[in-house]
Formats: C-alpha cells, sequence, structure tokens
C-alpha cells in the first residue's frame, strides 16, 4: 500500500524538519551520554516513526519500501544511532511479525511496537554464529503440553536493553537452515537475562547486549509461521532490512558530501578557497557519483519490491554497494576537512566510524558477494 502523493510529500518534509531541527543538534549530546534523550524519543512516536513499515489497520504508516527507502534517506542525515531508536520497530524487530505473523499475534503486538509504546529486536546472531547464521546453537525443545523451553546465547543484540519482545531464531529440528524455527519471546518471560551493553567503535547511544535464554518458556502460539520455517523468516527479513540499510547509508553519504562542499567552499589554501583546488574536486565528484549511483539502486530496487519481484540478490547488491560507498565517502570527507576532519568537534570522524558498521551488520560485505554471485549464477547470469 502507497500513501497519496500529497500526504507523502508532507510527511518527507516533517522528518526533513525534525532532522534538522530536532536531531542534529542533539548529535554531539547523544554520543557524549550514549543515550537517545527521552524527549526525542518522544517525538519520534508522535511523528508515527515507529510504525512506518505497519499497516494502517495496526496504527503503522505502511508505507511501502520505496516510500520507506526515502523516509531512511531522510533521517541517514543525522548520527544513525538516532534511526536505531526506532529501527527495530521498522525493520528486524517487526517485520517477521508483519510477513509471517498469524492474525492473533499481529493484533496483540503490532499496534504497541507501531507506536512506539514497547521496542521489539532481533536475536539471530550468537557467541559461535555469524555469518553462517543456519548454524544456530540457541535450543527450543518441546516441553510437553506447556509449550517450548529455550536455552542459548545470542549477541550483538541491537535494542535489547529496551526490548519488550525477541524474535528469536532456536533450533528445534535437524542441523542447519531446516532444523530452525522462529518464536515470540516477550523479554519478561521468566529465564530470559540481558547483558550489560556493549563498548563499540561508533554509534555512540545505540546499544547492543547480550540475551541469555535458560529454559525459558514461551507458548505453542508464540511460534513465528511454522515449524522449521525460521531461518527463511529471518532471510526473508533481512531482504527487506537490506534495501532500509542501503538507503540509511545514501542519506548519510549526502549528509557527508554537503558537509564536505560547505566547508571546502569556506576554507581558503594558497589564497583561493579548497574547493577550487582540482584534487579536492576530484574526491567531490567521486563522492557525488557514488552517491548517486547508490540512490539509484535503492530506489529502483525497492520499486521492483513493491512491484512484487523477488530481490534478494538487488537488495543484497543494494546493500554492499552503498555500504561500501558511504565508507569511501566518509574517508574522503575526513581528507577534505584535513586537520579538522580527525577533531570531535566538526562531527565528521564521528560519521566515519558510525558508518563502518554498515559494512558489519545484517549480513557482512562478503556475505553480500556470496548472496549476489549465488542468485546471479542461478538466474544464468
Ligand atoms: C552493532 C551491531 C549490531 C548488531 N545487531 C544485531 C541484531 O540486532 N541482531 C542480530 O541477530 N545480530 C546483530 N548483529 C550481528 C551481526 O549481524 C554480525 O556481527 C554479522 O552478521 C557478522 O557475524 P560475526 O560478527 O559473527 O562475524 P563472522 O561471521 O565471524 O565473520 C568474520 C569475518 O569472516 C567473514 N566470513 C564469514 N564467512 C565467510 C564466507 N563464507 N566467505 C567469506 N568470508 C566470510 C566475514 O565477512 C567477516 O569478515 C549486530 C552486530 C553489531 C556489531
Amino acid at each position: 500500500m502507497a500513501l497519496d502523493a500529497d500526504t507523502f510529500d508532507q510527511l518527507i518534509d516533517t522528518v526533513q524538519r525534525f532532522v534538522a531541527d530536532r536531531l542534529r543538534p542533539a548529535e554531539a549530546e547523544v554520543a557524549e551520554t550514549d543515550a537517545i534523550p527521552d524527549r526525542l524519543v518522544e517525538e519520534m512516536k508522535a511523528l508515527g516513526l515507529f510504525g512506518l513499515s505497519i499497516d494502517p489497520e495496526y496504527g503503522g504508516l505502511g508505507l511501502n519500501m520505496v516510500e520507506e527507502c526515502r523516509v531512511a534517506i531522510e533521517l541517514g542525515r543525522t548520527t544513525p544511532a538516532m534511526r536505531s531508536a526506532f529501527g527495530t520497530n521498522v525493520g528486524i524487530g517487526s517485520q517477521g511479525l508483519v510477513m509471517s505473523g498469524t492474525a492473533e499475534q499481529k493484533a496483540h503486538w503490532l499496534p504497541r511496537i507501531a507506536s512506539g509504546e514497547i521496542i521489539t529486536s532481533f536475536a539471530l546472531t550468537e557467541p559461535d554464529v555469524g555469518s553462517d547464521s543456519g548454524a544456530v546453537k540457541t535450543r527450543a525443545v518441546l516441553d510437553g503440553n506447556h509449550g517450548w523451553r529455550i536455552s542459548g546465547t545470542k549477541r550483538y543484540i541491537t535494542n535489547a536493553d529496551k526490548a519488550s519482545l525477541f524474535t528469536v531464531m532456536a533450533r528445534t529440528g535437524e542441523e542447519g537452515p531446516r532444523g530452525v524455527s522462529a518464536f515470540l519471546v516477550p523479554a519478561d518471560t521468566p529465564g530470559v537475562r540481558i547483558g550489560v551493553p556493549e563498548k563499540k567503535m561508533g554509534q555512540q547511544g545505540a546499544h547492543v547486549c547480550d540475551v541469555h535464554f535458560d529454559n525459558a518458556l514461551v507458548s505453542n502460539d508464540n511460534m513465528l509461521g511454522p515449524e522449521g520455517d525460521g531461518f527463511k523468516v529471518a532471510m526473508r527479513v533481512l531482504d527487506r532490512g537490506r534495501l532500509h540499510i542501503a538507503a540509511v547509508c545514501v542519506g548519510v553519504a549526502e549528509r557527508l558530501i554537503r558537509d564536505a562542499v560547505g566547508y571546502a567552499t569556506e576554507r581558503k589554501q594558497f589564497g583561493k578557497a579548497i574547493s577550487e583546488h582540482q584534487l579536492i574536486q576530484a574526491m567531490i565528484a567521486d563522492s557525488k557519483t557514488e552517491a548517486l549511483a547508490a540512490r539509484a539502486l535503492v530506489l529502483q530496487t525497492a520499486a521492483q519490491k513493491d512491484a512484487g519481484d523477488n530481490v534478494t540478490m538487488e537488495a543484497a547488491a543494494a546493500k554492499l554497494f552503498a555500504s561500501e560507498m558511504v565508507g569511501r565517502v566518509a574517508d574522503r570527507a575526513v581528507q577534505i576537512f584535513g586537520g579538522a576532519g580527525y577533531i570531535a568537534d566538526y562531527g565528521i570522524e564521528r560519521l566515519y566510524r558510525d558508518v563502518r558498521l554498515f559494512r558489519i551488520y545484517e549480513g557482512t560485505s562478503q556475505i553480500q558477494q556470496l548472496i549476489i554471485a549465488r542468485e546471479t549464477i542461478k538466474r544464468g547470469g
């Protein structure tokens, strides 16, 4: 479903103003305190940002993929930790439910996810299981008529310290991806324990923690999709998530280019603005070209997804290209700022650290390459 054009334009306009007037001025505060201020979280709720991708039937905005990507590009123009506050509710934390939930599961959880009343997290990665995500060791064992008992540890789970609900991939059967099932596990289930937030390279304000399950009992009704479908659920969620992340990369790149051009026009060396030196212009040109290419790839893939096409390959390509692109753009931005690029007050070094994550989570660049090659070979070229 799509919004009508006027309503969508208004949404983009509102998000642009929110990013410029409310989020950007708070970037240093968020980095220093490692927290998103409550006042901003409340404003995000009021704007409907927690429910961007959830159907209006459940109180969300029900954006299609093109619309979601265009909003994500706008949100990319501020520190990416801001987006993480509602990112799991929009993406990996809710989409398993949206795509595979029963009517009862959706009615029970989605309205509170869309409003931001509760936070959701996606728990796939484990201490010994990262890229090879079909090898999950967390186990769910049937306990008579009581339901499933889940035991194991999940690692690097975004927003785990705030989450009320986890989508957990656990092994219910044979070795390999076909033995994995997905479960909805409320955080207050006895036997669920959250670790302390990890210290990270960047994106301060967004937290990741271990989540431990010690015989945590959930009812049969908490299984998401059929038994043995958990890996498929996770991969479908990630197809969408990768496009969203690629869109955020485009937004960060566009912001960095704007900042770099602003600085290059002001800063004078050898008697003229550094933007007049052709070696600086080359960096601006390379960054702009790559950002435009990533934007086109993301929006075209999103349109294909909205048309019902299988975009597993294209979404992986968009995530690979956009996340590598924003790394190069951030590196050039540091270079254009010179010494100031390395100094915290200018905020460029912070974004340089922040964007490094995009090449790692929701599938590393190497895993995207494997998916692109596999799907391309499958399609015969
Ligand atoms: C800040 C942050 C937030 C995260 N949030 C979440 C979350 O909310 N939920 C969640 O479930 N997970 C989350 N993750 C986990 C993230 O998705 C994984 O870290 C990522 O998938 C890589 O897994 P790994 O760290 O175990 O690395 P590994 O899989 O051990 O990979 C190490 C290196 O080996 C390479 N490699 C692995 N296999 C191959 C191969 N077959 N061919 C070539 N190279 C290969 C990788 O590309 C990488 O370079 C998060 C991670 C971070 C850092």
